[in-house]
C-alpha cells in the first residue's frame, strides 16, 4: 500500500493546523499511513473466532447439497393439485431430515416428508402439514389458495441456493464473526488462515498514577485508563502489553517507547500530550520517530499524538479517562482493525434520536455527550444526557449507552430537537 505523503510532508501541507484539526480530517489522516500486517497462521475454526480472514473461502461443496424440505409436510408434484377443489394423493411413504426417499413421487401420489429431507424425485412440492386432511393411506390438499400454495416450489430448499460449488464463500479482510463460524462449518472446513493477531503495547504516564494494590497518597489517584484500554483492546483481539505507569521523568519515558516500539505493532499512551505539560514528551518522540501533535476540535479528547516510532505506529491519548474512551473509538479503534487486515469496517451506525434534555454548547467542535437512548412508550427514539459531562466522569461512561455527537456546526440544542446517537453496543 503507498502512502501519499510522509507525516513530515503532511504537517508542512497547506490546509495543516495542528491547532484546530477537525475529527474527520484527523481521522482521514491517520488512515493514509496505516499498513496492515501480513503475517499469517493457520487456525482451527473455533480459535479463529474475532480474526480476520487471510484468504477467499470458496465453497467446495454445494450448500445445502440436495433440494430438501423447508417444511413438515407432504412432498407433491404441484401439476396433481387444482386451483378450483380439493384433491386427494395417496402416501407411499416417509422422508426423515437427511435421508433420501428410497422411492419418487408418481401422478396422484404423496410422500410424507420432514423439514430437511430430501426431496423424492418427481415432487416439486411440499404442502404444509397444517393445511392437509389425513385420511387412510391417503392425504386430502384443499385448493392451491387454500393451502398457501402461490406456486411451484413452495415450500422447498434448492440444492446450491446458500452457495454454489466453488463460489466465494467468505472474502480475505473480513472478521470472523459468528456467521463466519458457522459457514465455514457448513462447508465442512475445520481449518482457515488468518492474519496474525495485532500487538498492542500501552501505559500510562504520570507521577500521580498508583496502579491497584498500591497505597494512594495525597492527591494520588488510581491508574483507570488502562483498565479501559485493556478492555477496549482485548474486545477487538489484539495481544495486549500493559507496560503499567511510566513516571514523568525523560530517561523513563524514552526507555518505555524504546522498548514498546521494538516489540509491538502499535504503542499507545494516555496523559501528558496537553499543551504545555510535560514538553519532554515531545523531545523524546521527535528523538525516536515521526510524531505529530494535534489539538483536535472536539470535546472531549483535545489533545492528541498520532505518528511513528521505527515500524510501531503511535497513538498519544489524552489523559482523562472519558477522553481515553472517546478518541480510542474515534479514531484508534478503525485504524487498529485496519492494521489488522480487516477491509470491511463499516462505520459505526449512528442515527437520529429526540433529545429530552437541552445541551449547552458553542459552535466550532463536534462534542461526544454520554447519553442514555431508549424506545419510548409510542414508539419515538429518546435519548437523555447522563448528568455531568467532564472529562474526568468516568461513571458518565458507565451510566450512558451511547454517545451523543453534535457537529462543529452545532450551537445550543433545545429539547425535542433532533440530535446523532451512537451506541456503545456495536463499538466492540
Ligand atoms: P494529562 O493529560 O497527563 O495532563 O492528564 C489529564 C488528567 O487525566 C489529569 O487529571 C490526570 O491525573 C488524569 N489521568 C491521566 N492519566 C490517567 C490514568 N491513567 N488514569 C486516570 N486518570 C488519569
Ligand atoms: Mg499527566
Amino acid at each position: 500500500m503507498s502512502t501519499p505523503l510522509t507525516l513530515r510532508e503532511l504537517s508542512c501541507a497547506d490546509d495543516y493546523d495542528p491547532n484546530s484539526m477537525p475529527v474527520d480530517k484527523a481521522r482521514q489522516y491517520i488512515g493514509t499511513f496505516l499498513t496492515p500486517v501480513t503475517a499469517t497462521e493457520r487456525l482451527h475454526v473455533r480459535a479463529a473466532l474475532g480474526r480476520v480472514l487471510a484468504e477467499d473461502i470458496l465453497s467446495p461443496i454445494a450448500v445445502p447439497g440436495h433440494d430438501n424440505s423447508a417444511m413438515d409436510g407432504y412432498a407433491v408434484r404441484f401439476d396433481d393439485l387444482s386451483a378450483d377443489a380439493p384433491v386427494t394423493l395417496h402416501v407411499t411413504g416417509t422422508v426423515f431430515a437427511g435421508k433420501s426417499a428410497a422411492l419418487g413421487v408418481q401422478p396422484g401420489e404423496a410422500v410424507r416428508i420432514m423439514t430437511g429431507g430430501v426431496l423424492p424425485i418427481g415432487a416439486d412440492t411440499v404442502v404444509m402439514q397444517e393445511v392437509v386432511t389425513k385420511g387412510d393411506g391417503t392425504v386430502t390438499v384443499p385448493p392451491l389458495a387454500e393451502a398457501k400454495l402461490r406456486a411451484r416450489g413452495i415450500n422447498t430448499r434448492k440444492a446450491g441456493e446458500d452457495l454454489k460449488v466453488g463460489s466465494v464463500a467468505l472474502r480475505r479482510g473480513w472478521r470472523i464473526n459468528p456467521a463466519e463460524l458457522g459457514l465455514i462449518a457448513s462447508l465442512g472446513i475445520n481449518e482457515i488462515t488468518a492474519y496474525r493477531k495485532l500487538r498492542v503495547a500501552f501505559f500510562s504516564t504520570g507521577d500521580e498514577l498508583r496502579s491497584i494494590g498500591q497505597h494512594l497518597g495525597a492527591g494520588e489517584i488510581y491508574d483507570s485508563n488502562r483498565y479501559t484500554l485493556y478492555g477496549m483492546l482485548t474486545r477487538l483481539n489484539c495481544e495486549v502489553i500493559d507496560m503499567g505507569v511510566i513516571v514523568d521523568e525523560p530517561a523513563a519515558v524514552e526507555a518505555a517507547f524504546a522498548t514498546a516500539s521494538g516489540m509491538a505493532d502499535v504503542v499507545i499512551t494516555s496523559g501528558g500530550v496537553s499543551v504545555g505539560e510535560a514538553d519532554y514528551i515531545k523531545s523524546v518522540l521527535e528523538k525516536l520517530g515521526e510524531v505529530l501533535f494535534w489539538k483536535i476540535a472536539m470535546k472531549p479528547g483535545r489533545p492528541l499524538a498520532y505518528g511513528k516510532l521505527g515500524a510501531a505506529h503511535f497513538f498519544g491519548l489524552p489523559g482523562n479517562p472519558v477522553s481515553v474512551m472517546v478518541t480510542y473509538y474515534q479514531f484508534v479503534r478503525d485504524a487498529l482493525l485496519t492494521l489488522a487486515g480487516q477491509t470491511r469496517i463499516p462505520p459505526l451506525p449512528t442515527f437520529k434520536a429526540t433529545l429530552r434534555t437541552p445541551i449547552k454548547k458553542a459552535p466550532g467542535r463536534t462534542e461526544f455527550q454520554r447519553g442514555v437512548f431508549a424506545q419510548e412508550a409510542d414508539g419515538a427514539y429518546a435519548v437523555t444526557v447522563t448528568g455531568d459531562q467532564g472529562s474526568g466522569i468516568l461513571s458518565s461512561m458507565t451510566q450512558a449507552n451511547c454517545f451523543i455527537i453534535l457537529g462543529p456546526a452545532t450551537g445550543n440544542v433545545a429539547a425535542g430537537d433532533q440530535v446523532e446517537v451512537q451506541m456503545f453496543e456495536g463499538m466492540v
